[in-house]
């Protein structure tokens, strides 16, 4: 399918896209289980490229550097979220970067399943040097979604974490939690990943189908960072927080699950939501990745496999994020 990307304008820059990663989001959006899809859809808001041409106006960047793209490809700029840098909660309509309705072009965006993008410059972000492109790409929608609610709850040394689910976001909450000092569990329905847990970080490791697994962690965490894609049981989750600790829900399965109220009032415990992160604070978790080499473990597939990478992510076989070589949309 051959996409038409718009003329530069003055603040816009030119991305050859080299790498974009495969959230479980475009899963989503490209089964309509969130039931807002607008078809046909162009996924992909974990781009990495590098900057081919630029507007007249372009301060910030050059041709040849590397660069990266995430969810955000524009807001209004002035109203208090996007001068707070929550740009994600724009009162006048956040720009996505695809299945998203540009108001000033009047079109749907399309996302990085493709070789090029044209953004401006203000939601463009910069990869450190030390970064591979390839690992640095999930870094942008997977690695800030679970970098800010680690932030926001003030993730340090010592804090028991419990990361539920091992998959794309769930990999770097392990890595980021353990590089901010925390002591990390990951609570996981797939017992094979137990070494892998612990390769990337991880104190322990728990069987969340084995019986009586989880009640045995009954008020043991000050942070759940739970990234779970399906239907599954918060309630009994909740219980494993201690008293003042926070569950912060980052996966977006199709249906809600109820939650106790009594079980939060008795232990003043919190429940709360997390959506990706704004600009800066992209930029802050690229730094923070750039200073602790952090990155993803990928695996790289050409476009002609992206159905095949599908499937496996709705079977949970995910190591630990599909990353597609866009030069292959070419051939
Ligand atoms: P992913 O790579 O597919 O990983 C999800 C993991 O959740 C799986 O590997 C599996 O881990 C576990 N899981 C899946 N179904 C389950 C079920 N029914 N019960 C229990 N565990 C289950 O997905 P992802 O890309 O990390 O995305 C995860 C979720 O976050 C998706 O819903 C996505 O849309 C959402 N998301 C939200 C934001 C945001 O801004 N809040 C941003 C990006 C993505 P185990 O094998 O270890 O159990
Ligand atoms: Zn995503
Ligand atoms: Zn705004």
């Amino acid at each position: 399918m051959a996409i038409e990307r718009r003329d530069l304008e003055p603040r816009d820059v030119n991305i050859e896209i080299l790498y974009c990663g495969i959230c479980h989001s475009d899963v989503h959006k490209v089964r309509n289980d969130w039931g807002n899809t607008h078809f046909p859809v162009v996924p992909g808001h974990e781009i990495v490229g590098r900057v081919a041409s630029r507007g007249a106006r372009v301060t910030g960047f050059h041709e040849g550097d590397l660069v990266g793209v995430g969810c955000i490809v524009n807001s209004c700029r002035a109203c208090p979220e996007c001068r707070a840098g929550h740009e994600m909660f724009c009162r006048e309509g956040v720009t996505f970067s695809f299945d998203s309705f540009d108001k000033k072009r009047e079109e749907w965006t399309a996302g990085g399943y493709s070789t090029s993008i044209v953004v401006d410059e203000r939601y463009v972000l910069r990869i450190p040097k030390r970064l591979d492109p390839a690992r640095a790409a999930p870094l942008m929608c997977a690695g800030i979604t679970t970098y800010s609610p680690l932030r926001r709850f003030a993730c340090k040394p010592g804090d028991e974490v419990a990361v539920v689910g091992l998959g794309g976001l769930g990999h770097l909450a392990v890595k980021l939690a353990a590089s901010m000092g925390a002591h990390v569990t990951v609570l996981s329905t797939s017992r094979a990943k137990e070494q892998d847990a612990r390769r990337l970080g991880a104190k322990r490791f728990v069987d969340a189908r084995e019986p009586g697994a989880l009640d045995a962690e009954a008020g043991r965490f000050d942070l759940i960072v739970d990234t779970v894609s399906g239907p599954h049981d918060l309630d009994r989750q909740a219980n494993l927080l201690r008293s003042f600790g926070t569950m912060v829900l980052v996966g977006l399965p199709p249906s809600g699950a109820p939650v106790d109220v009594s079980g939060l009032v008795h232990g003043n415990k919190g429940v709360a939501g997390s959506n990706i992160g704004g600009i800066s604070e992209t930029q802050e978790m690229l730094n923070h990745c750039g200073k602790n080499g952090i990155m993803a473990d990928v695996e790289i597939i050409r476009a002609g496999q992206i159905n095949a990478a599908y499937q496996r992510i709705d079977q949970g076989d995910v190591h630990y994020r599909f990353v597609i070589d866009a030069a292959t949309f070419r051939s």
